[in-house]
């Protein structure tokens, strides 16, 4: 596909359905070079003309869509005991989803997790374009899926390979808060916004960064966020390092300080935990108030370096935002100069099934992905895309 195809299928996948006019002024486009972008996706069967009536009344307006059957995408979202995933269509549409146990330790994780997608893969009707797996991790060779976890004990694992090659379909590995920020800025609050910070509170603390519409991925990777340095001498973390933001402000951080301080037992939950900080102002005062200024602290020194519009806080530590909330903003206010002091936050609550559907996005994004630094995983995704739209007539 030439460059301006890709570029006109990428803004109706993102957008549409939306009017040709709409296009041409979109992306810059003379009139015969859309008219060639759109005949070359019409006879590829992978878009279509809607009619959708105007709410004032008057000429219905033509407006071009994705023909959504054409593929279909499996979207998994990992983590240490279960894996959540979604099947859609190339308008992001679930089709299906499901919920599975998996355990990530142990020789026998990869396998474990090959024969749940393999049972999955097999209720994909039509062309598969890909499986997209999200994971609390790193990912350090996109051909080969080479995976690296604390979380999940996963170390050097070639997880993509393994089970691309078992179940025949190209496999993009992705950190999952990385999945989130695609999915936000396909689908959610960061649609109209080209530079914003998704940051993610819970077990660990991470952050996707998209830097003028693009996910920023780093040289190596970036993103660890929970592994800033926030407090000298600290205590010891998962990585190795001392004194990160995760060995204060993660979850299993804040639980280990209200049990040395008396104020729960060590096998409450985190929901017991917000429950007795709710109800006790000086308890939640002594748990929350020190992590939640580290936290805003942290996060202005990144708003400092990147100016971001929006900075939209997920994961399931959100479920006491209530106790972070104005210790927070107040840290996060007082930290960033004032020239910057513009985005906006946003909370979302935490679904499980929005990470699939990011991990899904990973896989439709490289389909559609004019970035030239490509690799040979989205290349076979492009691939089977066309190959899906030659026959999409048939699969619709
Ligand atoms: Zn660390």
């Amino acid at each position: 596909m030439r460059d301006s195809t890709n570029e006109v299928l990428r803004a109706i996948a993102t957008y549409g359905p939306i009017s040709r006019a709409q296009l041409a002024r979109d992306l810059g486009l003379s009139g015969p070079t859309l008219t060639q972008s759109t005949r070359y996706l019409f006879e590829r069967g992978l878009i279509t003309e809607l009619e959708q009536s105007p709410s004032t009344g008057g000429r219905p307006a033509t407006l071009l869509g994705l023909v959504a059957n054409a593929g279909q995408v499996l979207g998994v979202k990992l983590a240490e005991d279960h894996a959540v995933g979604v099947c859609v269509n190339l308008n992001s549409e679930i089709l299906w989803s499901f919920e599975e146990p998996f355990s990530s330790r142990g020789e026998k994780a990869v396998a474990e997790l090959t024969r749940i997608l393999r049972k999955h893969v097999k209720k994909v009707r039509g062309q598969l374009l890909g499986i997209g797996i999200g994971f609390p991790g790193v990912v350090s060779s996109v051909d080969a899926g080479t995976a690296h976890s604390s979380m999940l004990g996963w170390d050097n694992l070639k997880v993509g390979l393994t089970i691309s090659n078992s179940l025949n379909t190209p496999v993009l590995l992705e950190n999952d808060v990385n999945t989130l920020a695609v999915t936000e800025s396909l689908y959610g609050h960061g649609r109209d916004v080209s530079n914003f910070l998704t940051v993610t509170l819970g077990r660990g603390i991470g952050m996707g960064l998209v830097i003028n519409g693009e996910l920023y991925a780093g040289a190596y990777g970036a993103g660890e966020f929970g592994h800033v340095s926030a407090v000298t001498d600290g205590l010891e973390c998962e990585c190795g390092k001392f004194g990160c933001l995760e060995t204060v402000a993660s979850s299993p951080a804040i639980q280990a300080k209200a049990v040395r301080a008396g104020y729960v037992s060590a096998n409450a939950t985190m929901t017991d935990l917000l429950n007795i900080a709710r109800r006790d102002k000086k308890i939640a005062l002594d748990l929350f108030r020190v992590p939640a200024e580290l936290l805003g602290l942290a996060l202005a020194n990144v708003v400092n370096v990147f100016g971001p519009e929006l900075i939209l806080i997920s994961g399931e530590g959100v479920e006491g935002w209530d106790l972070w909330k104005s210790a927070f903003e107040k840290s996060l206010e007082a930290n960033v100069v004032a020239a910057l002091r513009k985005y906006d936050v946003e909370v979302d609550p935490w679904d499980d099934m929005k990470w699939a559907l990011g991990a899904s996005a990973i896989v439709l994004q490289a389909s559609l992905s004019r970035s030239p630094h490509t690799n040979s995983v989205s290349n076979e995704v492009k691939n089977r895309l066309r190959i899906a739209s030659d026959s999409g007539k048939r699969i619709s």
